[in-house]
């Protein structure tokens, strides 16, 4: 279901009037994790001042260690819903557990798999009857073949609007976090009729990195970019803070990327 060999035309998938997958470049912008209903807030509105059209932001954070902070929960999805709704922008969360797919659908319009758990079959089989889209990132040391054949998992479940996203895979290389696979971008558009997704933040781990490669994946014909911004990222409550744009910096790159692509 995710070949382009069965399916020749490109999946635009639309919430909502915005669609993805078509001419239009999606951006999708917000902090790692939401914080508080202020917070959340106040960059939904610097989202949608830039021109961006998604709000991201994780109530349930996978995080390396069990003592780190791990999201507000529940919470954070009221309150990102609710920004999203007064500042008109479509959200984005992270689901963790096939437990929480209910809820997250009930108060998000896309649900992201994170890298960590893109073969974890149980939620994607709960994903694949969630009603929602789902952006399903790459895991860091998952194969082509592997990505897509998690898609089909979904795809299978009968939800045929699945996004894939490259969000940088393991190397040798440590000055960066990850290394963002250019590459992953024209492939998967070449083998899948998905729309494809770039996380530079992520992709890079490194603030100045950030404009270069989204940029980068635009001209490598990325559908769109989630890019992680906060209005204070020395003090952002993940370890994202570094990788995260000021609200200044992400305004200014949706400017320039507008030349390239039109953000609708
Ligand atoms: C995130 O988007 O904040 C995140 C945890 O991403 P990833 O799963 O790609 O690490
Ligand atoms: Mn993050």
């Amino acid at each position: 279901l995710a070949s382009r060999d069965f399916h020749p035309e490109n999946t635009v998938i639309d919430i909502k009037g915005v669609k993805i997958g078509g001419d239009e470049l999606v951006v999708m912008g917000g902090p790692c994790a939401v914080e508080s209903a202020a917070q959340i807030d106040e960059i939904a509105k610097l989202v949608k001042a830039a021109g961006g059209q998604v709000l991201r932001g994780g109530a349930f954070k996978p995080r390396t260690g069990p003592y780190s902070f791990q999201g507000v929960g529940v919470e954070g999805l009221i309150m990102m819903a609710e920004a999203g709704e007064k500042h008109g922008l479509l959200t984005i969360t992270e689901v963790m557990t096939p437990e929480y797919v209910d809820i997250c659908a009930e108060y998000a319009d896309i649900l992201q798999v994170g890298t960590r758990n893109m073969q974890n079959f149980d939620l994607l089989r709960k994903l694949g009857t969630c009603g929602k889209p789902v952006l399903l990132k790459r895991g860091f040391s998952a194969t082509y073949d592997e990505l897509l054949n998690a898609a089909e998992y979904i795809l299978a479940g009968g939800n045929p609007n699945v996004m894939l996203c490259e969000r940088g895979i393991r190397t040798f290389e440590s000055y960066t976090r990850n290394t963002l696979d250019l590459s992953a971008i024209p492939v998967l558009q070449q083998l899948s009729h998905l729309p494809v997704i770039s996380d530079p933040s992520h992709g890079t781990g490194r603030r100045e990195l950030v404009e270069p490669m989204s940029k980068a994946s635009v001209a490598a014909g990325a559908n769109g970019l989630i890019i992680e911004m906060h209005t204070d990222p020395d003090n952002s409550m993940t370890g994202d803070g570094v990788q995260s744009l000021f609200p200044d910096q992400f305004a200014a790159l949706l400017k320039d990327l507008e030349k390239l692509a039109p953000l609708v």
